[in-house]
């Protein structure tokens, strides 16, 4: 299994993804290691992260920084994968991509169904969600755009119990499906928005897949072994809240669910600039800080195995996400930067970030 690749200090692996610019890199690299170039600006430091990504390849990334968390997801585990960096440095490249390289998500979802495909023995359920966090209001992408508008997702109870109300749970079957739901989302998300690149840099979004997992039984429930069809769940299969716990008992067989969540954050250019004083920089602001700070003590508390003071609750973000940060969710964060010399200040702040997750 992939999960052996993994070490508890692993809980969070952070990388660097250099897109391609009009000129050289000012960024020097190696495997782990990135450093200013020393010609184009002083900066002493050499960061050291888990992968340091170039090029316009989507598959080698997912290889590298995607891949054994979607099986950790599989094998029950919640996870995480966030693409942070400032407007324009390839955040939703990464994640969705486009037609030539497919991104992060459908790559996952694939992979998720193979993995389906190789577990005979066991029933699955998915069910994808696709929201949006603008201003602090939680959007849910797959509703009609008027009840979306009018009415913001809630997020109720706290610590391992969050639950996400009103939200649309679409249950997939197929990448076809995937797909409809994605173009489903996304074109809810322009049409709530006048102008699109400003809206889509100042907000984050999530998209979450529940996958619920139990071994067939004799008698079992579901007939053809393989996840439900769309709209229906197998009778008898009442999905219990997803909560980061990898095994409850059902009915005398065991549930296993676990959630994966896909995360195009707003632009962190934001988070760093003093001259952003609208309320939407604002929020962006805590978001991030909030999130960076978050990750940080999970890996200090992770070491001393508690998992207190860590603040969830200054951000709908982290509040939403803490089920799938806690206990022994695997995350990955990766960090995208631009090239160019006139980025310097963001992609040294985006580095800053990272290695503060580290
Ligand atoms: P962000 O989501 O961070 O604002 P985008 O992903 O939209 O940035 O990237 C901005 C532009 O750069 C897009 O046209 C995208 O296709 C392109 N791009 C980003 N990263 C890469 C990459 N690694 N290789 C090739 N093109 C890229
Ligand atoms: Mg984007």
């Amino acid at each position: 299994s992939l999960l052996k690749d993994y070490g508890a200090e692993d809980k969070v692996l952070v990388s660097i993804r250099i897109r391609p610019g009009d000129a050289p890199s000012v960024w020097q690299r190696t495997h782990k290691n990135i450093k200013l170039d020393p010609q184009c600006g002083k900066s002493p430091q050499e960061f050291m992260f888990d992968e340091i990504l170039t090029g316009s390849e989507n598959k080698p990334v997912y290889n590298a920084v995607a891949r054994s968390h979607v099986c950790a997801a599989m094998e029950g585990y919640n996870a995480v994968i966030f693409a942070y960096g400032q407007t324009a440095s390839g955040k939703t490249f990464t994640l969705s991509g486009d037609e030539d390289q497919l991104g992060i998500i459908p790559r996952a979802m694939k992979d998720i169904f193979a993995y389906i495909r190789r577990t005979p023995n066991r029933e699955y359920l998915l069910r994808c969600s696709y929201l949006e966090i603008y201003n602090e209001n939680i959007h849910d992408l797959l509703a009609p755009h008027s009840t979306s508008t009018t009415q913001p997702v809630q997020i109720h109870g706290t610590g391992p119990n969050v639950v996400l109300t009103p939200l649309r749970e679409e249950v997939v079957t197929s990448l076809k499906s995937v797909r409809e739901v994605l173009d489903r989302g996304e074109g809810n998300r322009r049409t709530a928005t006048t102008d699109w690149n400003e809206r889509s840099s100042r907000s984050h979004s999530v998209f979450r897949v529940v996958i619920e997992s139990r071994e067939r039984g004799s008698g079992g429930s579901s007939p053809d072994g393989r996840a439900t069809p769309s709209g229906r769940q197998t009778p008898g299969f009442r999905p219990p809240t997803p909560g980061g716990s990898r095994l409850q008992a059902r009915g005398g067989r065991s549930v296993q669910t676990s959630v994966l969540s896909l995360i195009d954050l707003a632009g962190s250019e934001k988070a760093t600039s003093d001259k952003d004083r609208t309320r939407e920089g604002k929020y962006i602001n805590t978001s991030l800080l909030t999130l960076g700070s978050v990750i940080a003590t999970l890996g200090e508390n992770s070491a001393k195995n508690k998992n207190d003071h860590v603040p969830f609750r200054n951000s709908k973000l982290t509040r939403m996400l803490q089920p799938s940060l806690s206990g022994d969710a695997r995350i990955s964060v990766i960090c995208t930067i631009n090239p160019s010399k006139d980025a310097i200040p963001e992609s040294t702040s985006t580095l800053l970030f990272a290695q503060r997750i580290k």
